[in-house]
């Protein structure tokens, strides 16, 4: 049967790095119209395209990935038609409410109407690893990561076409299995925090460095996978980037903005 081929789709990383610095911001990736995943520099959008974001998937809870959302609720509340969802893991949600939308840090807004209509501001929506969810448009699965605080990796898929986002993670051979046994998944994104030399810090935050990135891509045979690294310490950038351009394996850093193709 003749079938129209995909084009693809594309989605725009406002934020790659593991932390903040001068022209760095840190982890979010917005998927068109309406979906943001994790909240590191959510201001990189236009007031327009702020205003029709209504998900936002927090990977985990720590403060790089989930900052912007405070001002993001702040800034549209009295703009906003419908409920800004935040998606998580139960202790990721359980996280952000107590510690910083606690009407101390910040004002809970889960509980405040939206003044133009009689819905509340935030929803709160909990995801479990490994179900599928649907979110304009896009399939989004969850799978669990390596990392200091339960965390997951994100795979979303639109048109057959998919990519990996493991978000903070360590050494995890499972993930790397299911993206080598899908062809669909086009693309991973994948943090790659310090150099080499300070795996025993890697190791202890459960990030990767250039080599244990390494192990796992041993993992992959495909030849069309393209490898992006994220989330690298501004601190150690030149580090970082000049190890990976030695890797015997092609990977692409990101620092900064970029517009992916998928
Ligand atoms: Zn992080
Ligand atoms: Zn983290």
């Amino acid at each position: 049967m003749w079938q129209k081929k995909s084009n693809g789709w594309f989605f725009y990383v406002l934020g790659s790095a593991g932390g903040r610095a001068k022209d760095r911001y840190s982890m979010c990736l917005y998927l068109p119209e309406s979906l943001l995943l994790d909240a590191g520099n959510i201001f990189a959008l236009s007031r327009d395209k702020l205003l029709q974001v209504e998900h936002v998937v927090l990977t985990h809870s720590h403060l790089d990935h989930l900052v912007d959302i405070p001002f993001l609720i702040d800034y549209t509340y009295g703009l906003r038609e419908k409920p800004l969802k935040i998606y998580g893991l139960p202790e990721t949600l359980d996280s952000l409410r107590k510690n910083i939308m606690n009407w101390d840090v910040w004002p809970e807004f889960s509980s405040l109407k939206l003044p133009t209509t009689d819905e509340y501001a935030v929803e709160y929506v909990q995801i479990k690893p490994l179900q599928e969810y649907h979110i304009d448009g896009y399939r989004l699965i969850p799978v669990e990561s390596r990392h200091t605080v339960p965390t997951v990796s994100l795979i979303v898929k639109r048109e057959g076409r998919g990519i990996v986002y493991t978000s903070d993670t360590y050494r995890n051979p499972e993930l790397w299995k299911m993206i080598q046994e899908d062809p669909e998944i086009k693309l991973v994104l994948v943090d790659v925090s310090f150099p080499s030399y300070m795996s025993m810090v890697a190791q202890a935050s459960l990030h990767h460095t250039p080599q244990s990135l390494r192990e796992d891509i041993k993992l992959i045979s495909r030849k069309d996978l393209r490898v992006y690294v994220v989330h690298i310490k501004p601190s150690h950038e030149k580090e970082v980037l000049e190890e990976l351009r030695k890797l015997d394996y092609k990977v692409y850093p990101i620092v900064g903005k970029r517009k992916l193709t998928v």
